[in-house]
């Protein structure tokens, strides 16, 4: 018998425990610092848990090395993580998007039939064990918990990234990689809300619209998207916000959000504007967008322009309605960071995918050795791409190298 060490009770680990007991010589040792299993997983997706996207593939990740998610996504696709869910007894239900969610709308599903397997594979769990150390041998690990040492043969790093911080993301797989010889890149949160001027989100808190939404440095756009737009006391937020998060979070000082909160062209909504001045002379200008966007937020746009919002529309002229498409079109707000990795669902940036055979996902430098899921420098869009890689990397480095 051989015994199997899994750092890191989350997505990944689990399914690289699952995987490596799936091997009658293995005994696994599944650790976890934290008093249960899966924490973070169950607060994924508010709580519903987007376990998967129909449409994963390389394209939809980040990292230093772009193509290093390959021949995971392709050893344990979307398909194959789907049939082994099902056949967990899982429900799942495809929604807008692509992305999946278990029928009972719970992520308590989710984790629940991962327990039961691996109850029954017979899987060790040690619950609120934190792993302090991994010490190398010729062939071997000895792991240091606060209560005591273990062997293991082989040895899977699943301690998952920094986001989340409330939910159980630390820096300790970072932290026991680095002494034997892996290491770092930068570290950014992602999948996170907007930092902004607040003075114009403030005053919105709580509106959500559709937008699309540019995301630039000077002239040069870093990163477009388009989907609901939250807006909040300290910026925005939503899912096209966290769509655009990374770019905000690596792309330095001086970015400024450009949204576009009709999907109509100028010419279009300048002559929606000069019909509302003909048919409604005596409206306050105040009520110029109502019926096309939430009223907040259409009062809140004439302000932004600073015009009269107390004039009649009839006093108008053409470049003042110009001014107020305009403003719908591209309302922009000077970008002031990001939250913190609290606050974020992911970690941009991890253990430098270069020490990893993407093949196996076992170590260049130590055999024996594998690592998976968010420690590792990978990162992916927002929409269940995330947990994908989860799945699929710990499905790869749970089969250790065979
Ligand atoms: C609020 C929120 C919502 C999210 N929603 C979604 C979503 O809907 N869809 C999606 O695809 N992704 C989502 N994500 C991202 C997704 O949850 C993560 O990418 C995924 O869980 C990463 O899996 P992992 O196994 O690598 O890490 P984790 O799930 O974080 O698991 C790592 C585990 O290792 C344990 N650990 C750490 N250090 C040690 C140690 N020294 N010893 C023992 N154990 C240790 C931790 O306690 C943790 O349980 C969300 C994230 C957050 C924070």
């Amino acid at each position: 018998m051989r015994t199997v060490a899994v750092i890191g009770g989350g997505a990944s680990g689990i399914l690289a425990a699952l995987t490596a007991a799936e091997d009658a010589e293995n005994h696994v040792v599944l650790f976890e610092r934290q008093q249960r299993l899966g924490r973070k997983l169950l607060a994924t997706g508010n709580g519903r848990c987007n376990l998967t996207n129909t449409a994963a593939a390389p394209e939809h990740y980040h990292g230093a090395e772009a193509d290093f998610v390959r021949p995971a996504l392709a050893v344990f696709s979307t398909q194959d993580t789907l049939d082994y869910f099902h056949g967990l007894g899982l429900l799942t239900q495809e929604e807008y998007g692509g992305r999946v969610y278990p029928l009972s709308n719970s992520a308590n599903s989710v984790l629940d039939v991962l327990r039961f397997a691996l109850a029954r594979a017979g899987v060790e769990q040690r619950l609120a064990a934190p792993v302090r150390e991994i010490r190398r041998h010729k062939k071997g690990f000895t792991l240091r918990t606060d209560e005591d040492e273990r062997f293991c043969h082989a040895l899977i790093v699943a301690c998952g990234g920094c986001a989340g911080g409330k939910l159980g993301g630390v820096k300790d797989g970072y932290e026991l990689l680095a002494p034997l010889g892996h290491k770092c890149t930068g570290l950014y949160p992602a999948l996170v809300q907007l930092i902004t001027a607040p003075e114009y989100p403030r005053a919105l808190k709580g509106v959500r619209c559709p937008a699309r939404l540019t995301l630039r440095s000077g002239e040069a756009v870093l990163a477009e998207s388009e989907g609901e737009l939250q807006f909040t006391d300290t910026g925005v937020s939503g899912p096209a916000v966290f769509d655009l998060s990374r770019a905000a979070s690596t792309g330095g000082a001086g970015l400024t959000l450009h949204i576009a909160l009709l999907p109509l062209t100028e010419a279009e909504l300048f002559a929606l504007l000069l019909r509302r001045r003909e048919q409604y002379p005596t409206l306050e200008t105040g009520e110029t967008f109502t019926g096309m966007l939430h009223n907040r937020l259409g009062r809140m746009l004439v302000r932004y322009t600073g015009i009269d919002a107390a004039a009649p529309l009839g006093v108008l002229k053409e470049r003042d309605l110009h001014r107020l498409a305009a403003a719908a079109l591209d309302f922009c707000l000077a970008v002031r960071g990001t939250e913190d990795f609290d606050h974020a669902q992911v970690t941009a940036g991890g253990v430098k995918t270069t020490g990893f055979n993407p093949e196996t996902l076992e170590s260049w430098f130590v055999p024996g050795l594998f690592a998976c899921g968010e420690v590792l420098d990978v990162d992916g869009d927002c929409g269940g791409f995330n947990l994908q890689w989860a799945w699929s990397s710990g499905r790869l480095a749970g089969r250790l190298g065979r």
